[in-house]
């Protein structure tokens, strides 16, 4: 039987700005958003039977309607009615609760798997308007790559990709809510805001070391406060070499920026050593491609 194999790849933010808090509760955003080599599997096949069947390879992930997965199928079904169902495999890999968008990129894959697999050839922008619904950095993780997200996280602009370099990314084993975390910014009285226009600008002049220089995310005003975890690894990724370390999202991940594949296993290693963190990886920025070859 026919099956779409895809990578919901994870993002990490370059630049993260709130510009204001709505009336409506939602926060207007400016972020760089970038894709990176750590991804999620998803398979997706189709049943006979009616409905949306769920596997994952890890149990705190749930495979119910709570699952983003589940919400985006559910939402793509209703769209374009099908025959039977659909069944997915999940193989997590992406850190969850962790500021990478993992679920968000699982809905992703599966608006552009179910396409592929239903062979409906939906315009892209056409699943990026549907998908907003399931999630603000949904639309982006279809699109992939090096973008400016702006709004509420819909409005998007590619841009070019970085100057390669090497990535460490730790996932300290705490819990932060994304929500808690908004609601704790104030973001209305922020004066001194990120200069993301700045970040733009050093990533298409390719200027690495004026990106890094201009990196900032303004909600580790709130997690890094509560969670001193968070400024330890950004330390203990400078001592090594990096760059520049920041958070990603609201936390608590933080990466950093090395020129050198040596610096980035030195900072991996320091990390391993002391128990900073428990999911560590090396890595690198990438497309947003989603096809997976293996078979
Ligand atoms: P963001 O960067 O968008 O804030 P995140 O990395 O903080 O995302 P996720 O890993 O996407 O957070 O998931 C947060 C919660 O959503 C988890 O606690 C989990 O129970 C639930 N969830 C729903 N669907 C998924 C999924 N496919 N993968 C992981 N978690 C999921």
């Amino acid at each position: 039987m026919e099956e779409v194999k895809l990578k919901a790849r994870a993002k990490i933010n370059l630049g993260l700005d709130v510009i204001k808090r709505r009336e409506d509760g939602y926060h207007e955003v400016k972020m760089i958003m970038q894709t990176v080599d750590i991804y999620d599997s998803l398979s997706i096949r189709r049943t006979d039977k009616p409905g949306i069947f769920i596997r994952a390879n890890l149990k705190n992930v749930p495979t119910d309607e709570r699952n983003l997965i589940y919400k985006a199928a559910a939402l793509f079904m209703k769209t374009y009615p099908i025959q039977g169902g659909v069944s997915i495999h999940l193989k997590k890999m992406i850190p969850i609760a962790a500021g990478m968008a993992g679920g968000s990129a699982d809905a992703a894959a599966t608006f552009v798997g179910m396409n592929q697999l239903l062979h409906l050839e939906i315009a892209e922008e056409q699943l990026r308007s549907l998908a907003v619904s399931i999630g603000a950095d949904v639309p982006y993780c279809i699109m992939g790559g090096t973008a400016l997200s702006e709004g509420i996280g819909e409005r998007l602009t590619p841009l070019p990709q970085p100057p390669s370099c090497y990535l460490v990314i730790a996932k300290p084993n705490i819990y932060v809510s994304t929500r808690y975390v908004y609601e704790h910014l104030h973001a209305n009285e922020i004066t001194d805001h990120p200069d993301i226009d700045a970040i733009i600008t050093a990533i298409k002049e390719q200027n690495l070391v004026h990106m890094a220089a201009h990196m900032e995310n303004v909600l580790e005003r709130v997690t890094a406060v509560e969670h001193p975890i968070i400024e330890t690894l950004k330390s203990r990724m400078v001592s090594a070499g990096a760059i520049r370390a920041l958070m990603s999202g609201s936390g608590p991940t933080v990466f950093g920026i090395f020129e050198t594949k040596e610096m980035a296993q030195r900072a991996y290693k320091v990390i391993q050593q002391e128990n900073l963190a428990k999911q560590i990886f090396l890595t690198t920025f990438t497309s947003g491609e989603m096809r997976d070859d293996r078979r």
